[in-house]
Formats: structure tokens, C-alpha cells, sequence
């Protein structure tokens, strides 16, 4: 039997230049990332299922191609009036920038009708993050986390990831009062200090690990670039030091590889320090390589 991890959110596309100049297309977005390296790491005891909702043009069924390629179970919406969200990469001097065209992706709504979390049950676990919050209406933030809380009431976990991203929020205030409601119906909150510290002015990562057990996590993995990992859990904390990385190439996905891997050791049954300890040396490994999605 196995048990299944839903991760929540949109999936874009990327178009992401090449040494020649050339863009080469791909699909990235923090949820699905995260998604797409719990399934490389878990065994076949864990399903990993992706929830949002695409369009029905050849965009969005390339998308569901692409899902289904990687061994993810979708669960799709599909808006024949929508198409999914795209971003562009700009190299600028060995700097990226990222624009974005994703105002009126049909992932703003994948929360529209959403009732239940589908084939969530007890052993199982939901993932989203704050960027999932920030694209969706009020009303559909509303539905999402009615939602998040029946799944958590038949004793599936729940894990969030802040992922705080003020320009995605129409204002700071609201931002925070959203993640802050996320954060309180949920069991395992992976913020990254840098943002939380921006956010909230939180001083330290073991600051930011009560806020949330504050708010009710009872796991907290906080996340600070090269610098240890404060996992706290219940009343117990833990400094966990990532291996210094070989080389740094490209951090995107660092945070989302990371929850992935806690995460399947969680479903696992792993301790949480050895857990953190896995997700750091992923991590450690996709920081090194070009790309959202890195094989390693
Ligand atoms: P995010 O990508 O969410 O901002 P971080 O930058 O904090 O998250 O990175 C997530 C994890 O990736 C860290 O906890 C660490 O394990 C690993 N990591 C990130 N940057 C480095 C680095 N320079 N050297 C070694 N590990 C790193």
C-alpha cells in the first residue's frame, strides 16, 4: 500500500537561455520542482500526485505530457478558456532575471470548485507553498485552505513552504496574514531565513522557528542558504550544517529540492534531523547544476 504526497500550486513554463544564445523550453515552479524531486528520491511506496489546473491548447497538454513523463500523478483542472503561466530567464552578465507572464494563468484557479483534496487520506501528505497562495483570489485562498484543513482533519500532514514573494501580494500586510493562517493548519512549515527575516523581521532562524511554532507547526525546518538548518520540533531543536557545496552553479530550486527530500523521509518514517540532513546534501547536489530540474 502505498501513500500518496500531493503537492499544490502552478507549473510554468521556462524558457531558459543556452550557452548559444538559444532558448530552450522546460517546466518549473516551486510546488512542482518539489514535486518532481520527492518522486526521484522516494521508493515505490510513495505516490507522488500534482494538483492545478491548465488549458486544453497544446501548451497545457504539454505540460500534462511532461507530468505524467516524470512518474507524477496529475491532478488537473482544465480551463479551455486559460493557458498556463510562462517565464523567460535574461542573462545579464553571469546574473539572472526572471519576467514572468502569469496574471491570468489558468492555475488562478485551480481552487475555484475545489472541495477535496482528491485521494488524500490518513498517512498521506499535502504540500503547497506561499507562491500557491499569492496567484489565487481571495475566495479561491479561502477554498484552498478549507480544503488543506478536511485533508488534515483525516489525518493527512500537512507542509508549507512560506516561499515569500512580496511582488506576487498586493501588500505586506496581507502577505503576512496569509502565511501566518497557512502556517497555523499546518504541521511542517520550511521557510527560508533570508525571506523571513524580510517579511517579518525576524533576527535569527531559531526566531523564525518559534513564530511558526507559535502559530501551531509542529515541525519547523528553517532553511539559511550555506548556514545550518534550524530544525526545531515540538520542544526540541537541532543545527543541522549542509556540506559545503563543490561548486555553485544555479540555486534556483535549492528550497524546493530540500522539502522534497524532507518530506519523503518524513513519509519514510525517517527521523527529522536525518531527513534535513538528506535534504541538505540533495540540495547541495542541485546547486551545482544548471536549471530548475537537475538529474542529480
Ligand atoms: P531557498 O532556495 O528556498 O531560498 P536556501 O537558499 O536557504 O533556500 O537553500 C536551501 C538549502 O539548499 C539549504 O538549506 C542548504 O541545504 C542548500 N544550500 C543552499 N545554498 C547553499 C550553499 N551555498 N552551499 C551549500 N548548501 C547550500
Amino acid at each position: 500500500m502505498s501513500v500518496r504526497l500531493l503537492c499544490i500550486g502552478e507549473c510554468m513554463i521556462e524558457m531558459a537561455p543556452q550557452h548559444d544564445g538559444r532558448y530552450a523550453m522546460g517546466y518549473a515552479g516551486d510546488t512542482f520542482n518539489t514535486a518532481w524531486y520527492a518522486r526521484r528520491a522516494a521508493g515505490p511506496g510513495i505516490e507522488v500526485a500534482y494538483l492545478t489546473a491548465i488549458g486544453d491548447d497544446a501548451a497545457s497538454q504539454g505540460l500534462e505530457a511532461f507530468i505524467r513523463a516524470a512518474g507524477i500523478t496529475p491532478e488537473l483542472t482544465v480551463r479551455p478558456d486559460r493557458t498556463i503561466g510562462l517565464y523567460l530567464i535574461t542573462l545579464s552578465q553571469g546574473e539572472r532575471s526572471f519576467s514572468y507572464w502569469r496574471d491570468s494563468s489558468a492555475a488562478r484557479t485551480l481552487a475555484d470548485e475545489l472541495d477535496d483534496l482528491p485521494g488524500v487520506g490518513p498517512g498521506d501528505m499535502v504540500s503547497f507553498s506561499g507562491i500557491t497562495l499569492a496567484i489565487l483570489p481571495a475566495a479561491g485562498r479561502d477554498r484552498l485552505l478549507a480544503a488543506v484543513t478536511r485533508a488534515r482533519a483525516r489525518g493527512a500532514r500537512v507542509a508549507f513552504d512560506p516561499n515569500i514573494r512580496p511582488l506576487l501580494w498586493p501588500d505586506a500586510a496581507a502577505m503576512r496574514a496569509s502565511i501566518m493562517q497557512a502556517a497555523a493548519l499546518s504541521d511542517i512549515v520550511l521557510p527560508s531565513f533570508e525571506d523571513e527575516a524580510a517579511a517579518f523581521g525576524d533576527a535569527t532562524p531559531a526566531a523564525t522557528a518559534d513564530r511558526y511554532a507559535g502559530a501551531g507547526a509542529a515541525m519547523v525546518v528553517v532553511k539559511n542558504g550555506p548556514g545550518p538548518v534550524h530544525l526545531r520540533e515540538g520542544g526540541t531543536t537541532a543545527q543541522i550544517v549542509p556540506p559545503p557545496a563543490p561548486r555553485v552553479v544555479d540555486t534556483t530550486a535549492a528550497g524546493d529540492s530540500f522539502n522534497a527530500r524532507v518530506l519523503v523521509g518524513l513519509l519514510r518514517g525517517e527521523p527529522p534531523a536525518d531527513a534535513t540532513a538528506a535534504a541538505c546534501a540533495l540540495a547541495g547536489r542541485v546547486i551545482g547544476e544548471r536549471g530548475a530540474l537537475a538529474p542529480v
